[in-house]
């Protein structure tokens, strides 16, 4: 069943519109969180529970950061404020170009990628990162990244 993910605060969110068993096309619109203020929930087609430490992020086709979780600031230092609206490898400077380019490629999810990224006070870092495309054909991705 497909679900929503929020990428602020990762409350799960399923949707049952009946369309698929109907033989419709799926409703990608993407509702609310009804936790915190977050109108980018993200839809998931695959079940995935995050860590405790999990941080999201979310970008445009552009590597663009669209989201920034809460748990980014607690293990990075970075803030949703710091980050968003920024190209996701200046910002992070997550070495995620092969990852991206394989999920762009295959518009598959990649897991378990061990990356490094920089946190807040320019210390390089390693982490567990996930990519997982949306559904929608926007285009953006939901990065996992959780620290070693
Ligand atoms: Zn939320």
């Amino acid at each position: 069943m497909p679900y929503f993910m929020c990428p602020n605060c990762k409350l799960r969110r399923s949707i049952v519109s009946g369309a698929e068993s109907l033989g419709e096309e799926p409703d990608h619109t993407r509702p609310p969180c009804f936790n915190c203020a977050c109108d980018q929930t993200f839809e998931m087609r695959n079940d995935y529970f995050p860590a405790d430490a999990t941080a999201f992020v979310v970008i445009d086709s552009t590597d663009t950061i669209k989201v920034a979780g809460s748990e980014l600031e607690a293990f990075a230092g970075l803030s949703s404020a710091d980050v968003v609206g920024g190209n996701l490898y200046e910002k992070l400077a997550l070495s995620a170009e092969q990852a991206l380019a394989d999920v762009r490629e295959h518009d598959a999810r990649r897991l378990e990628q061990e990356l490094t990224m920089r946190n807040a006070d320019g210390v390089e870092v390693t982490v567990w990162a996930d990519f997982f495309p949306s559904p929608d054909m926007s285009g953006d991705i939901l990065v996992a990244v959780t620290p070693v």
